[in-house]
């Protein structure tokens, strides 16, 4: 089969990717061999292409947002029969023992595995996934526009649970980028109030279009006291006017797995009045199929960019030089 490997991570203008004639996998026991129909391409591809993560698995294929159909399975892996759509997801293993597995928080898990980066993910006409970690697939959505729901779309559902949004309350989205957009239509889907801050007038056109109640500069003032708001941007300067925006109580969720360093808060001006600042990292299984759950009953707007796998190193350096509106898709 046709695979990338990151053979040498180095910046995606300089091509880390290297095209291989790679053997099928053979599934584990417990796992699930997929054809690939598409793969998303995710910004922590890039991570792993350029080295900004370090190696896990020497020649990794990277790929986490896999959508394909079931081919083969181990003896002892149940759930999902031949033929069914699959989605391969960053969560791909957790001890199950830890503590914080114990409580419902696997995904705090310090053995947690990760697709694509601990083992061979989705840049590759087949990969394979323990079958406890594989999801179900909602219908009403193409191969493509599924791809994204499966990092974007669950990583942003998430950080939109840990900002504990009271039911009809008035949110804050920070930065309008994939993530972001998903986890609005999910907010606006559930009866909230949404304000948008971002620098991009397309993504604030974007924001109203999808039924954002307003659109703003990054660091502008909603119009209104949020109840909760979430963090997309990776500016840390931006948590100030995020608390600031933030009515009594309220919390707000910052989204990504990077930020830059967070200014001075002033006690009085950002937190007093039980404001609450909280990260968010990564994601569980139950989150994940709760969100495919709601994508099923709400359709959620998806904008992709499909590329053939072949094309999967300029897919990259596309991402990284800012040249794509929406969501990189593999088809193999
Ligand atoms: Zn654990
Ligand atoms: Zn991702």
């Amino acid at each position: 089969m046709r695979a990338f490997r990151v053979t040498c991570p180095r910046p995606a203008a300089e091509g880390p990717l290297e095209l291989v004639d790679a053997a099928v996998p053979e599934p584990g026991t417990d796992e699930l061999l997929v054809q690939v129909l598409a793969c998303g391409v995710c910004r922590t591809d890039l991570h792993v292409a350029e080295g900004d993560l370090p190696v896990h698995r020497p020649g990794v294929v990277p790929g986490h947002e896999v959508v394909g159909r079931v081919v083969r399975r181990g003896h002892r892996a149940t759930g999902f029969a031949e033929g069914d759509r699959v989605g391969v997801a960053w969560l791909r293993g957790t001890c199950g023992t830890c503590r914080f597995c114990r409580r419902g928080a696997e995904n705090l898990c310090p053995s947690s595995e990760y697709t694509g980066w601990d083992a061979d993910g989705g840049y590759a006409e087949y990969t394979t996934v323990p079958a406890d970690y594989a999801h179900r697939l909602p219908e009403g959505y193409t191969d493509a526009d599924l791809a994204p729901l499966l990092c974007a779309g669950i990583i942003g559902f998430h950080a939109l649970r840990r900002a504990e949004l009271p039911a009809g309350g008035r949110l804050g989205v920070y930065g309008f980028g994939g993530s972001a957009h998903l986890a609005t239509q999910v907010a606006l889907a559930e009866g909230a109030t949404v304000h948008v801050m971002t620098r991009s007038p397309a993504a604030q056109e974007l924001a109203l279009r999808l039924g954002a109640a307003s659109a703003q500069g990054a660091a502008d003032p909603p119009p209104e006291p949020l109840d909760a708001a979430i963090l997309f941007a990776p500016a840390g300067e931006l948590v100030l006017p995020a608390l600031e925006a933030l009515d009594r109580g309220g919390t707000l969720a910052v989204a990504g797995i990077h930020l830059t360093d967070v200014p001075v808060l002033g006690y009085r001006r950002h937190l007093f009045q039980e404001r609450t600042l909280r990260s968010v990292t990564s994601n569980t299984r139950a989150d994940a199929r709760e969100f495919l759950r709601i994508a099923g009953e709400h359709h959620l707007d998806v904008t992709t960019v499909p590329y053939p796998l072949d094309k999967a190193g300029e897919a990259l350096a596309d991402l990284a030089a800012d040249r794509i509106t929406g969501a990189a898709v593999l088809i193999p």
